[in-house]
């Protein structure tokens, strides 16, 4: 297998893999998708809500809210010692907000939450929760804990994950007549028209739509676009609650740890025979 890092920055990830195969790929797309435990609220309790939107839906817009989250410092509920419903400081954080507006309508963010953990906070504090007319109040105690996607999509920590075949885009200038109708309608600008000939820019672009080989009327065709079947384009965007470098490296652990509990299991099986 082989890797290059095309794009990187805080929350998003573009990566270059080849020599492996689609089924490899949306292993790790899915337990990325479904198995990367995040933080996000889970239970909301309301002391007082005055404004005119219901608590439930309070409660939902809080519980979509992307929070930083600490994997080295909290625990799964389901795996924690204390063993409680209620939790303990090692699988539950809480959040309070408490809000009035006082003689002008207002908007309550997400940075108006005090967490009792200052390393569990909402990723942006610019996040809309709720408008308060003069004199409406709200005041609520929020509760956090590390989820996995396939209970939630609250927990997902990635707002995308996906993965395509590397696009291999072809020009034969001997057929090209220039007429440039291929570099117009590419929708990713991956062709472009330089001097007496048309240049590939960038293939890794490409979505493999082909409209650039249905508009060129040579026969045969000047543009041909083909992929790679055992080599892919592997973009990430975290929502912010972990770095895509540790969402990546979470997924391979757990889909190490199948692994291994297969092995494990397939032994003991063919000690039994
Ligand atoms: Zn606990």
């Amino acid at each position: 297998m082989k890797m290059e890092i095309l794009e990187r920055d805080e929350n998003s990830l573009r990566l270059r893999i080849g020599g492996t195969n689609a089924a490899f790929m949306n292993a790790l797309r899915r337990i990325i998708l479904s198995e990367v435990p995040s933080m996000a609220v889970d239970d909301v309790v309301i002391i007082e809500n005055s404004s005119t939107i219901q608590d439930e839906f309070l409660a939902h817009r809080i519980g979509l809210m992307p929070l930083k989250t600490d994997l080295d410092t909290y625990n799964l509920p389901e795996n924690c010692i204390c063993k409680s419903e209620f939790g303990c400081n090692l699988c539950r954080a809480s959040l309070i907000l408490d809000v009035e507006a006082e003689d002008h309508t207002i908007t309550v963010y997400s940075g108006e939450f005090k967490s009792e953990n200052p390393a569990t906070i909402p990723v942006s504090g610019k996040i809309p929760i709720v408008k308060l007319a003069p004199e409406q109040k709200v005041r609520l105690e929020a509760y956090a804990r590390l989820g996995k996607g396939e209970d939630h999509a609250r927990w997902q920590p990635v707002s995308m994950c996906a993965y395509k075949f590397r696009p291999i885009v072809k020009v034969d200038s001997k057929h090209c007549d220039l007429c440039g109708a291929c570099v117009e309608i590419c929708p990713k600008n991956v062709l472009l028209k330089a001097g007496n000939k048309v240049e590939i820019k960038n293939s890794d672009n490409c979505t493999l739509c082909q409209d650039c080989m249905d508009i060129c009327k040579k026969t045969p065709k000047a543009v041909e676009v083909v992929w790679d079947e055992n080599s892919f384009i592997f973009s990430l965007e975290s929502t912010g609650a972990l770095s895509p470098e540790r969402i990546l490296s979470e997924a391979l652990n757990i889909l190490d740890g199948k692994l291994k509990d297969f092995l494990e299991q397939f032994a003991g099986k063919e000690n039994e025979k």
